[in-house]
């Protein structure tokens, strides 16, 4: 069978199988947005073919390990309603979850490696490869990698001779294990998004599989999982490309080409000025976040601002995410979960990198602010409220100014800018704005309405504006002259919901105050 066969074959055997795809972090710090997505590709995948959401801690590179990074990826995880079938959280029949765990497991595939003539010992000291090194840019190697072409000269067990090597090991020398790549062969490869490729093993080196702590590295530990919990599907970044050749081989070697799982590999986000991959310090050059939620960074002390804290709903969050790189084919962009997983498709998920665009990713949260009833989201603005001196007692009240103000808010601490003044009298008023149309007719009429309104017993909104409107008749004044100073009243600026409104919301009381109060700034 020939290598294409191969992997139609696979394709055919794994869709026929129960679909099991992994989320496979490494618990290094704060959840890039693009690493969201990545969960997101493989859980809604998932979720259409009734299939098993995987999350696997790859926290093999103890130099790299950052205290509180696993429980704040399952807390993001939470936040954004993407809950995995098995986790180091949520338990399972491939338990463990967590790779440090599963140490002893990767050893014997190493070996077996080295046994086939796949792999082999490598005894070089730190000093040896810096020389090597050192050697290769002397000559003006354009490569500094260990491979077939510095790999005799080196202090390996390819080199030695076997007694040597076993006297080595006998020793306790320290060692690690290496894959050995054949130069001059193409390793053919099928993704669900890029289509087929080739890679030219000239171009791959000898990566360590086993390090001399005894920790397996990502590669290898990564197919042996990938096996052993039996992946179907596997989806990731596209920066991991580079090293599927690596992966590829260690799957023919130890497990059979047929049992691969398929791969996508899945576009970069891009900045957006430039075409490199979207950092934490673009968002910090730029002003937006990229982490999913806030990461209390342990290493620095700095706490990264996080797309959560600063106000946006999880639904609108994995709304824009889905559409970074993938659409259903028509002009739909706002997606809920649920049509999510009806809707997508690996297969129309975009090769090339899709630029991010955070003017466009506040718009989709202030549709999901619209879409969504505010009881939904009720809680975290009444938070906001309190952290800000405001406490909320009458809850139909609060839901009321929610409603009225949600058409004007982007982002949830918007609705306390919108809101505040319903709850508590402006702390400034922009008399500025009042005072270059403001005359004594113009005082009489308030004075006038104050009286009014006084007798009034009714206060909806409706007879609100009608008692301001025909006493501003009576007094020949146009209505429009005289909404903008009783706005600045009540609001303290020029802006919010209509002007009759928020006097019917905020009680009689309260109006008359606001304006006699203005009134007094005004003599
Ligand atoms: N541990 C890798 C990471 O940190 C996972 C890559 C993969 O999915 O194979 O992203």
């Amino acid at each position: 069978m020939d290598n294409i066969t191969i992997f139609s074959c696979a394709y055919l055997c794994c869709m026929s199988q129960k679909v099991r795809v992994r989320f496979a972090p490494s618990p290094t710090g704060g959840l890039h947005l693009g690493g969201v997505r990545t969960v997101l590709f493989n859980y809604l995948f998932a979720k259409k073919h009734n299939g098993d959401f995987i999350v696997r801690i790859e926290d093999t590179d103890q130099s790299r390990f950052v205290t509180g990074a696993e429980a704040y990826i399952f807390d993001c995880l939470k936040w954004c309603g993407l809950t995995p079938d098995e986790s180091v959280l949520h338990g399972g029949d491939f338990a463990p979850y967590r790779q440090s765990e599963r140490k002893e497991l990767y050893k014997q595939y190493a070996e077996q490696l080295v046994k086939d003539g796949h792999a082999y010992y490598a005894f070089d000291t730190v000093a040896e490869l810096d020389n090597m090194r050192e050697l290769l840019k002397t000559k003006g190697s354009s490569s500094l990698q260990y491979d077939h072409n510095v790999r005799m000269n080196m202090n390996n067990s390819l080199r030695l001779l076997p007694q040597e090597t076993q006297q080595l090991l006998d020793a306790g020398t320290p060692y690690v294990i290496r894959i050995g790549i054949r130069p001059n062969e193409f390793i053919p490869f099928t993704d669900m998004i890029r289509g087929d490729i080739e890679f030219d093993t000239n171009n791959v080196d000898d990566k360590v599989l086993l390090k001399a702590d005894g920790m397996p590295t990502y590669h290898l530990a990564v197919v042996v999982d990938d096996f052993l919990m039996k992946i179907t599907h596997a989806f990731r970044g596209e920066e991991w490309l580079p090293s599927a050749p690596v992966h590829i081989l260690l799957w023919k070697y130890l497990f059979g080409l047929d049992k691969m799982p398929q791969w996508a590999h899945l576009p970069l986000i891009l900045k957006p000025d430039g075409n490199g991959k979207l950092s934490k310090r673009d968002g910090d050059r730029l002003g937006f976040p990229v982490y999913a939620m806030d990461w209390p960074d342990p290493v620095n002390n700095e706490i990264t601002k996080g797309f959560k804290e600063i106000g946006f709903l999880p639904e609108a969050f994995i709304n824009l995410l889905a559409v970074l790189g993938w659409n259903d084919g028509t002009a739909q962009e706002i997606f809920s979960m649920e049509e999510l997983i009806e809707k997508f498709s690996i297969e129309k998920v975009h090769k090339g990198g899709a630029k991010f665009d955070f003017e466009k990713a506040k718009w989709f949260n202030h549709e999901w602010i619209q879409k969504l009833d505010v009881n939904n989201y009720a809680a975290r603005v009444k938070a906001i409220f309190e952290t800000n001196g405001i406490t909320i007692n009458n809850n139909a009240y609060f839901l009321k100014v929610m409603e009225l103000v949600k058409g004007r808010c982007t982002l949830l601490p918007d609705f306390f800018t919108q809101g505040s003044f319903f709850f508590e009298a402006p702390a400034t008023i922009d008399i500025d704005a009042i005072k270059p149309k403001w005359d004594d007719k113009k005082n009489m009429f308030f004075m006038e309405l104050i009286k009014a309104w006084q007798l009034s017993t009714l206060w909806e909104a409706t007879d609100i504006e009608t008692s301001f409107k025909e006493l501003a008749a009576a007094n020949t004044l146009k209505t429009g002259e005289l909404m903008l100073p009783l706005r600045i009243m009540l609001v303290g600026e020029k802006f919010g919901p209509g002007v009759f409104e928020i006097a019917a919301a905020i009680g009689k009381e309260a109006t008359i105050t606001r304006i006699v109060h203005t009134l007094s700034l005004l003599q």
